[in-house]
Order: structure tokens, then C-alpha cells, then sequence
């Protein structure tokens, strides 16, 4: 078993909803590694809040140490908006004959007609939806036919072919958010607890959204 699951994201910041939705993908569906991939210049959102080294080196904090896990800068370099098809192309090249599942949670999930060449990106990759609290999978419309014919319940699926299949899974629902994160530490307040020590000490030492900087470790 040698699928990679492809976690890409704004991370702005990083939280532990991204972080256990992408180990219980990990682990149900059996990838031998997820890799974050975060983005530079997110076409589907306005500027991002931390600059792009900075989520991009919270993002190599949170994941330090787990084993499976594994962050690719490759957006953040790049020039321009980041595709995910671009970045699933390059990776579709490097990585021959192994199964791709895209990560993307079910917000994300229903924008997804909105994507640059969104047709082709289950030709590069699966795409496996992480259930979020407060959305529902559509059950019509583009997305419903797509799921029609690409989903599948079984996880072997997602092994038998390197791309082209549709697999929703639930996971621990952590009503946690990016936006919720910032807005409370523009607050004044602490994130602890929602996310890793490791990106919580990265946003106070570096006064990352609006918190003030601080030498302070803990
Ligand atoms: P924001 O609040 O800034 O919109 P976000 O956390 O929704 O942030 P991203 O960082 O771009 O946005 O999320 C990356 C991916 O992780 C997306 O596919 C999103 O749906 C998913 N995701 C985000 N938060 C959770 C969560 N709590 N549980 C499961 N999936 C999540």
C-alpha cells in the first residue's frame, strides 16, 4: 500500500481539525503519507492574513515528529495563483502508477465546480471528502451526478486505481476554524488547546494575527 494522501489549504493557521482529519485519513484509508501542501496565492479567497513562509512554517511545526506526515512547499514557491491541478500534475509526474487522494473537506467539496479545470482533476487524483460539521453532501446538481459516478464506499477503490474515485468519509467532527482562530487572537485571547504548542508559540513569537509578539514560550 503506497497511496499518498494530498492535503492542500490556506493553514492560515494550522489546527487541530486539519490535523486529525488528515490522521484519520491516515490511518482508515491506509495512506503511507499525507502531505500538506500549503498554498501561496489561494485563488478562491482573498490575501491570506500570515504571510506564506509564515503558515508554511506552522505548518512544519505542527507536523514535526508525525510519522506519515510530510509538507511540501512546492505552492508557496511557486509564482502566481495556486491550482491544485498544477500541483496535482507535478505530482501525478514524480510519483507514477501511485494512488493520489486529494483531501478536502466538505466545504470545500462544494465549491468545487468553481476550481480551475476541475474535470480534471479526477484524473490526476481521488478525491476524498472529510465530513465537517454543518455540511451536508449534495445529492444533486453537477456534484451529485460527480458523486454518482466516481463514489465509492470502499477504501480498496481508492488502491485498485491511482485516480478517478469519490470517497466521503466521516471523521471526528472538531468545530474548529481558521477564521474563528484569528479572530480570537486578535481578541486577545489564547488559542491554546486548538491547536499544537508548536504553532501556538510560532504565532506569539512572531505576533502572527494581530496578537503581539512575545518572547515568552508557553
Ligand atoms: P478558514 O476559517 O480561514 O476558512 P479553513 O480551516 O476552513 O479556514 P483551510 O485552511 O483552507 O480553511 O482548510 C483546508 C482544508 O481543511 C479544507 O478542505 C477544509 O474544508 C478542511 N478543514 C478545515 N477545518 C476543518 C475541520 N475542523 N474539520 C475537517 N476539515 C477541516
Amino acid at each position: 500500500m503506497n497511496a499518498m494522501g494530498v492535503f492542500g489549504g490556506t493553514f492560515d493557521p494550522i489546527h487541530y481539525g486539519h490535523l486529525r482529519t488528515a490522521f484519520e485519513m491516515l490511518q482508515a484509508l491506509r495512506f503511507q503519507d499525507v502531505c500538506f501542501i500549503p498554498c501561496g496565492d489561494p485563488p478562491h479567497r482573498g490575501a491570506t492574513f500570515a504571510a506564506a513562509h509564515e503558515r508554511l512554517a506552522m505548518v512544519e511545526a505542527a507536523v514535526d515528529g508525525q510519522d506519515g506526515f510530510i509538507v511540501d512547499d512546492r505552492e508557496v514557491r511557486r509564482d502566481g495563483p495556486s491550482y491544485s491541478v498544477d500541483t496535482l500534475e507535478a505530482l501525478r509526474d514524480e510519483n507514477p502508477g501511485r494512488s493520489l487522494g486529494l483531501i478536502i473537506g466538505m466545504d470545500a467539496f462544494l465549491g468545487l465546480t468553481t476550481w480551475y479545470r476541475w474535470r480534471d482533476l479526477l484524473s490526476l487524483a481521488h478525491i476524498v471528502v472529510a465530513h465537517r460539521p454543518g455540511w451536508r453532501a449534495p445529492d444533486m446538481g453537477e456534484l451529485g451526478e460527480l458523486i454518482e459516478q466516481h463514489g465509492t464506499h470502499r477504501v480498496e477503490d481508492l488502491h485498485d486505481a491511482e485516480c478517478g474515485r469519490i470517497h466521503i468519509h466521516a471523521v471526528t467532527q472538531l468545530e474548529i476554524s481558521s477564521t474563528d482562530i484569528r479572530d480570537l487572537i486578535a481578541g486577545g485571547r489564547d488559542p491554546r488547546f486548538l491547536m499544537p504548542d508548536a504553532v501556538r508559540g510560532y504565532i506569539r513569537r512572531n505576533g502572527c494575527y494581530g496578537g503581539l509578539a512575545t518572547k515568552e514560550k508557553n
